[in-house]
Parts: C-alpha cells; structure tokens; sequence
C-alpha cells in the first residue's frame, strides 16, 4: 500500500476527548476516528489490525470444534421476553420501530442462538456441538471512558456449546480455557485466568484478565504459579496478602477482561425448551456453555500493552503490514530503489507500507514510529545503496543490500 494513497492519516495532537492511551495512540496513528462516546469507525489501518485478530480467533475456535455461523443484530423483543430479560438486561439497547414493534440491538445471543439450536438438535446423536460468531454487539455502557476497551458497539467473538452431561460440558470447557490461554500467548500477551462470579451453575466463571493501566478490573493474582482472582469475590479468601493456592506474596493490579467463560448450565434450555433424547427415548435439556472474546477490545489492549512514547510496536501477528518501507529524500536513485524494492516485497507477499510521500524525513520518521509496523526499511542517500534495517522493538539499526534484506525476510 502506497502511504500517499492511504485513507486517514497521522496527527500530532491527541484527541481533545479521549483519556485513554489506545485511543489517543489509535486515533492519532489513524487506526480509528471517533463517531461518538463509545463509538469508533475502523479506518483502513484499523480494519486490518481487526482483521488479524479475529482471523486468529477464527483459527483457535475451529481447531475446539466449533462452528462459524453469523446471527442479527436486531432482535425482535419475544426473543428477550421469553427468557425474561427484556427488562432485566441492563445494559440492552431497546427500540421502537413502525407499528410500535419493539427489538433490542443484541448485546449477546442466547436468545437467539438457543431457540435456533431446538430447531435443529433433536437426539443424544447431535451433541457435543459449538457454535460461533464474530459480530458486532451493542450495550448502552454507563462509562465509556476507556477508548475501544469499552464501546457500545464492538466487536465481540462469541460461542456456545451444547452438552448432554455437566461432565461432558466440564471437560470442553476446560478445553476452551486452555485454547484461550494458547491463543492469547500467541497475541504475545499474558493473560490471567481469573476465577470471578457469574457461572450459573458452577461456583465460579473464568476470565481472562491482562495487566494494564486502562484496565477496569481489580485482580489480585500471584505471579508465582498464576493463580487469580477477581477482587468483587475476594471477601471468600480473607487474608489477601497471600496466593491461597502456593502462599506465595499476592500482587493487585488493574486488569482488563480479554475473553471470559461461563458454564450456563440449563439456564436457557430451560426457558427455551432445549431438549435431546436420549438411548432409551427419554427427554433431558441440554447443558450449555458460552465462551466470549472481545476483539475490538484486543486491538485496544494490544497498543495499551505495546506502545513506548513514541507510538505502538504491534506484535507481528496482528500488525496492519509487517514491513514499513520508507524513503527520504527526492534524490532520483532513491525513488527509483524504493520503488524496485517496494515491487519485490509485494512480489515475495510480503505485506508492506510504502512511506513514498514528499514530506520531511523527520515527519516521515516520526509517522513510522507512531504507526508501528514491526520492521522499518529506510532507503535515504545516506544508505549508500544499501537497505537500513530496525525494528521497532529493538534501538539498533543494521545494514544490508536489497537482496540479502528480501532473502532475510522471505523465510
Ligand atoms: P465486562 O466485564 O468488561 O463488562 P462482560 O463480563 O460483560 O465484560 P461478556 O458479556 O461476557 O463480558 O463479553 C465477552 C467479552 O466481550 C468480554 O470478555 C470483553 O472482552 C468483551 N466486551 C464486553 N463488553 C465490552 C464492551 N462494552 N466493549 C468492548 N468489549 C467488550
Ligand atoms: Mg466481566
């Protein structure tokens, strides 16, 4: 992609109206621009950060079995009466349409997802099942100070198993706690599994909780063998000062929930007859499980996470483009070796940011930073024919011939 081309573009200032370093660093990289409180527009950086990221997710959620399907956000108001939360839920977006028809924009979807499954799951033979969706949510959220970690509309991955026995559920669910570790790591981030309140029928849901300063979540945690737990549940252990399961020193820290998983039991099986035969013809409901990740909120976490004060150092695997090449100076043999350069990238498949523009070295520099890209290739009059090399994470620069830079990064 040519800079000159991209939509949306870098600024000095930060926004007057955010607080929170993903969205200044977010909306002053051009990642997303602000539609209103809690709302964001993902510019075509952004889009491809998200992308990323929920293509990761899609992988982790087919390896556990499940299912892709996409359900509506609009939901017609019997979906939600027939659970009773219509008026219990109390962050739902409620609507009136013509003929005073009421819906709700979905917040989540066991209302939706759960009478589908009836419609489909009939004997012992249809189960296990998961099923899941990348879909945009909405929540009229009392606070939303905290830039893309907290929209009222974002995006969230969501899945839900279906079961004929709580140990059967157990087992998958454990499966997915494990799967959400792995893939999180592969984020680069290290996320706490935190037990929390919530599971319907266990004692305890699990959260997946990431140490940050924008986070909304007191955890207490020990960085010894990993153990945490959500500071609202905390009365239970007493002495706080000390890990329960090692007696190791317990820390507390601001954390933000990355994913979280929660054993539903019968709760909507019940109210939405959700039943299986069984061998011997008997009727049972079935045992649910749900299985959340925000991934807009991943792309925030992610640059609160990674960032220094020059701008964010995006992980390679949800980086926009991997390489960021740019050239200073009008000198012709310098446009001439970007260009060849920038062509032989793309022909590698190598995903590359092309900073052709004719602006200042210094802007050109800065806007790298700002913007992040895992590895910065500069060619300037300066490099003598030669590809100057740094990556973002790193202080150091080295040099090489395009050749050698084009065989380094085609592995
Ligand atoms: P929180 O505790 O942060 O309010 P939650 O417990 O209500 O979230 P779920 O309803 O289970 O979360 O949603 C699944 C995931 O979606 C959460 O783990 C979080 O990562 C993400 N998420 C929830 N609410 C928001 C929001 N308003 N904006 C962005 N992401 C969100
Ligand atoms: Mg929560």
């Amino acid at each position: 992609m040519r800079q000159s081309q991209l939509f949306g573009h870098t600024t000095k200032q930060d926004p007057k109206d955010e607080v929170s370093a993903n969205a200044k660093l977010l909306v002053r990289a051009g990642f997303i621009d602000k539609v209103g409180a809690g709302i964001y527009s993902y510019l075509p950086l952004g889009i491809r950060v998200i992308q990323k990221i929920s293509d990761t997710v899609r992988r982790a959620m087919n390896s556990l079995g499940g299912q892709e399907l996409l359900m509506p956000a609009l939901h017609p108001k019997e979906y939600w009466e027939a659970t009773g939360r219509w008026d219990s839920f109390d962050v739902l977006y409620r609507l009136k349409a013509r003929e005073d028809r009421e819906f709700a924009l979905g917040p989540t979807h066991e209302e939706i997802l759960t009478p589908l499954a009836a419609k489909f799951i009939s004997s012992y033979k249809d189960l296990p099942l998961a099923l899941y969706q990348i879909q945009t949510k909405f929540r009229d959220e009392p606070r939303v100070k905290s830039g893309v970690l907290r929209g009222r509309e974002f995006l969230m991955k969501d899945m839900y198993s279906f079961h004929t026995s709580g140990e059967d559920l157990q087992v998958y669910y454990e499966k997915v706690k494990d799967g959400y570790q792995k893939l999180f790591e592969s984020f680069g981030l290290l996320a706490y599994c935190a037990e929390a309140t919530g599971g319907t029928f266990s004692k305890y849901s699990h959260e997946f909780q990431v140490l940050t300063l924008a986070g909304e979540d007191a955890i207490f945690y020990c960085t010894h063998c990993a153990y945490a737990r959500n500071k609202e549940i905390i009365d239970e252990i007493g002495d706080t000062s000390h890990c329960p399961r090692c007696g190791h020193a317990f820390s507390q820290g601001l954390m933000s929930e990355v994913g979280n998983i929660f054993n539903l039991g019968t709760k909507f099986s019940d109210k939405c007859n959700l039943h299986y035969t069984d061998e011997s013809g008997e009727k049972h409901l079935i045992l649910m499980g749900c299985y959340g990740i925000g991934i807009s909120r991943l792309m925030g976490v992610l640059s609160e996470v990674f960032h220094d004060d020059d701008g964010i150092l995006w992980p390679e695997s949800v980086a926009p483009y991997a390489v960021h090449l740019v050239t200073l100076g009008g000198d012709t043999s310098v446009i001439r070796a970007g260009e060849e350069m920038y062509r032989s990238l793309q022909n590698a498949g190598i995903e590359v940011l092309f900073d052709e523009r004719s602006v200042s070295s210094g802007e050109k520099l800065k806007d790298a930073d700002l913007i992040g890209l895992p590895l910065r290739l500069v060619i300037s009059e300066k490099t003598n024919g030669q590809v100057e090399m740094k990556y973002r994470n790193q202080k150091n620069v080295s040099f090489a011939a395009r050749d050698e830079v084009l065989k380094k990064l085609v592995k």
